[in-house]
């Protein structure tokens, strides 16, 4: 399996990091190695001071697709959860002014934490979730997918024209304003229509 991401998805967050607007979605990818099971602990790495979480809407495709057209993409996932991209911040800017690529602050072990799944049937439409990620049980971060730049949909239609979307491959949908750093001892939760679906200790 794979796990494909979007950056930069969400106006507010483009706002916070000071980072243009796209005219079309940004994509970048992590390994299997990235994944971080709901209820499992983050383990701070040595490279970086400055880890921020990311809470995002994730969706787990269930067919084979390629050049999906956008009208047919609801067929192509069944389950919905909320994950964190956790992200080398310091790293990831170290690279990209030098041009670089991002995978070192982004796709590294245990970077994508990834919440209980939830069908499709029992969650509004794609295009009107609310999701939220608690610190230490206070909201630091809150969205809807109507925020989105580029709809579930629209991503799923974009990103099959250039990588054959597989069962298991899962798609971490971008993040609303509100990221931050954590620090050890910090407990995250993600919150998807008030369901509690993940829970992350910082070690
Ligand atoms: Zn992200």
């Amino acid at each position: 399996m794979k796990i494909i991401c979007i950056g930069r998805n969400y106006a507010d967050h483009i706002k916070e990091l000071q980072n243009e607007r796209p005219s079309e979605p940004v994509l970048f990818m992590k390994p299997d190695s990235a994944l971080l099971s709901n209820g499992k602990a983050f383990y701070l790495p040595e490279f970086s001071n400055n880890v921020h979480h990311e809470i995002e809407i994730v969706v787990r495709i269930n067919r084979l697709g390629k050049h999906i057209q956008q009208k047919f993409a609801h067929r192509y996932y069944n389950e919905i959860t909320v994950g964190i991209d956790f992200t080398a911040r310091d790293l990831q800017d170290q690279l990209r002014a030098k041009g670089l690529p991002w995978e070192k602050s982004k796709a590294f072990d245990h970077s994508a934490a990834l919440g209980d799944f939830m069908a499709v049937e029992d969650l509004p439409p794609a295009s009107q979730l609310d999701f939220s990620l608690h610190k230490n049980g206070h909201v630091v971060q809150s969205g809807n997918t109507a925020q989105m730049l580029y709809g579930i949909h629209e991503l799923i239609a974009y990103i099959s024209t250039f990588f054959t979307l597989k069962i298991g491959d899962l798609i971490y949908t971008g993040t609303p304003a509100g990221v931050g750093k954590v620090e050890k001892g910090d407990e995250l939760t993600g919150y998807l229509q008030g369901n509690k679906l993940l829970d992350i200790s910082m070690r």
